[in-house]
């Protein structure tokens, strides 16, 4: 805008300039011509008197004028008399303009123009009374050469006004667009900030632009920021890549399932983040249009990713991944292939055993006072089958998970006092006394899975303990807590086996079998109702010295 309005002052400028010498010019030539022509004929009609009085007499004429030359021709159009040369030598005037004017009319008048002196001459001519012609003639600068003349002033007056355009176009434009930056600067008050009254349209539209943009900006901002929140709670990972494979989008979980360290991965290669390559290898299918699905192992983890082409029209211009940890159901999957392995194994000992004894009384193989032997065998084995199968049954109810857990208020130190009434047989024959300790505290529960619990711990603490062992159950409240804990001075468990012992089948002394009665399956149940009910299980033991497994349940 600067430039422009100085461009448009000094053109302005350079035309007033130009224009006003022009038409000084013009007017000044005109007076000019105006004042010579009168001067030669005033001048004429006086030597033409004088010519008359004098009697004729030429010579007259030979006043030294400095700028006025006399000529006298004769009506042939020869001159007889010439104040600036000699006569004699001059050429025929018959074919002037002036002359032949003259001659006609009595009077004639003629401009020339002489390039090589670049002046203009005024003739005026005078028929005398004898015949002969009087022409007078003066010399006056061109209106080019007058023009020549002023251009040194003209080209002096336009730096002059150069110069005072260049200060007025400053000042000007300084005065006309600080206030509309001004304006500029406080867009959002534009109505207190007006400049001119003219921009006024255009303040609104501005103001009113602005106020879509703001909008705009905001919406996108919502949309964004609602997209970054769905991203980043989303337990799936989530990458975004461009088609060089640069990190346009990765969430936390994203990060985290990849085991990649915590720092911005934007605008990086795949390769900063993760170079698994069986990932990568499926991101270079993608790339070229593929969508795979594929399972990859990283850091003791089982990954499903799912990578896409992400399109614009027909044009690929990156690759979208998900990543879901599926750790758990691989390993659900595997504990149920082994469980099932195990179940036949552990169904399949007891059943040989029983058959074996059936065949032996069936051939008649076995002697009389040995089959009420075989038949205390058969049954203890078919008690053995039926605890089995019920904790089988437990275990597969609680893995299914589908009905919805029939929780109420149980009272965690009456439920202890039952088992521990059903279980004193067992513990007078394992010469081991059993006593319940504690409050009465209440927690929302499912009472038969409770009573199952406590009932598999108490069982363990009296089946692995030692002849006049202890066990003791304790039930208290602490904080938000219902602490309930069951402690033997038992056999204990070797400290390597402290997590597998919740494993189903899992016995630490696999040759105890028969003697403990045991199925393999109580703990794991325990660890299940624990599960199921958002508690916590502990273990602490000491081989030799007991065991004490202590379940914290929130109230
Ligand atoms: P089991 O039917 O064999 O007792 P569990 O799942 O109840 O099966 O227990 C798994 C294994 O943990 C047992 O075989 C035993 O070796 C060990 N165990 C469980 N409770 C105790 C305890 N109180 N003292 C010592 N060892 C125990």
């Amino acid at each position: 805008m600067r430039r422009k309005i100085n461009f448009h002052l000094y053109l302005v400028g350079g035309i007033s300039i130009l224009l006003t010498t022009i038409f000084t010019m013009m007017i000044y030539y005109g007076f000019i011509e105006q004042q010579t022509k009168r001067d030669l004929r005033n001048y004429a009609g006086l030597l033409g008197q004088n010519y008359v009085l004098s009697g004729h007499n030429i010579q007259l004429y030979e006043t030294k004028s400095q700028d006025i030359r006399i000529t006298i021709i004769k009506p042939d159009g020869r001159v007889i008399y010439e104040s600036a040369a000699d006569a004699d030598q001059m050429s025929n005037h018959s074919n002037r303009p002036e002359i032949i004017e003259a001659k006609k009319t009595g009077t004639g008048e003629a401009v020339r123009y002489s390039s090589t002196l670049e002046n203009d001459t005024f003739y005026y001519a005078v028929l005398l009374d004898d015949g002969n012609i009087l022409r007078v003639s003066r010399q006056t600068h061109s209106i080019m050469a007058l023009f020549l003349g002023v251009l040194p002033l003209i080209i002096g007056i336009g730096m002059i006004i150069f110069l005072l355009c260049l200060l007025l176009s400053n000042a000007l434009t300084e005065r006309i667009i600080s206030p509309i930056e001004k304006m500029a600067e406080n867009i959002n008050s534009l109505e207190n900030n007006l400049a001119y009254e003219e921009l006024i349209p255009f303040a609104k539209i501005i103001r009113m632009q602005n106020i879509r943009i703001i909008r705009q900006m905001e919406h996108i901002e919502q949309e964004k920021n609602k997209i970054q929140m769905i991203l980043e709670n989303m337990s799936e990972g989530f990458l975004l890549l461009s088609i060089d494979k640069n990190i346009l989008s990765v969430n936390h979980s994203a990060i985290n399932l990849l085991s990649a360290k915590k720092i911005d991965y934007l605008g990086k290669s795949i390769l900063y983040l993760s170079r698994n390559e069986p990932l990568n290898n499926s991101i270079n299918h993608a790339v070229k249009g593929e969508s795979i699905s594929n399972d990859i192992f990283i850091d003791g983890r089982y990954l499903q990713i799912f990578i896409n082409p992400v399109y614009d029209k027909d044009e690929i211009i990156g690759v979208m991944c998900i990543l879901l940890d599926v750790t758990e159901k691989k390993e659900s999957e595997k504990i149920r292939r082994e469980f099932t392995a195990n179940v036949s194994h552990e169904l399949k000992t007891p059943l040989t055993s029983i058959s074996g004894y059936a065949e032996l009384i069936e051939n008649g193989i076995a002697k009389q006072e040995d089959i009420k032997d075989f038949a205390k065998k058969i049954h203890n084995e078919a008690t053995r089958l039926i605890l089995l199968i019920n904790d089988i049954i437990k275990l597969s109810e609680l893995d299914e998970n589908s009905t919805e857990l029939q929780l109420e208020q149980v009272d965690l130190l009456d439920i202890a006092k039952e088992c521990e009434s059903m279980l004193l047989v067992p513990a007078q024959k394992k010469k081991v006394s059993i006593m319940v300790v504690g409050e009465s505290c209440k927690i929302l529960a499912n009472p038969s899975m409770i009573e199952e619990l406590i009932y598999n711990l108490c069982d363990n603490a009296i089946r692995y303990n030692k002849p006049n062992g202890n066990v003791t159950v304790a039930v208290r409240a602490e904080d938000t807590h219902v602490i309930l804990s069951v402690e033997d001075t038992g056999i204990g468990i070797p400290e390597k086996y402290h997590n597998r012992i919740f494993e189903r089948f899992y016995r630490v002394d696999k040759g105890r079998l028969k003697s403990t009665g045991g199925t393999g399956l109580g703990l794991s149940i325990v660890k299940h109702i624990v599960q199921q009910h958002n508690a916590k299980i502990s273990l602490s033991s000491t081989v030799n010295v007991g065991t004490k497994i202590t379940v914290m349940f929130t109230t």
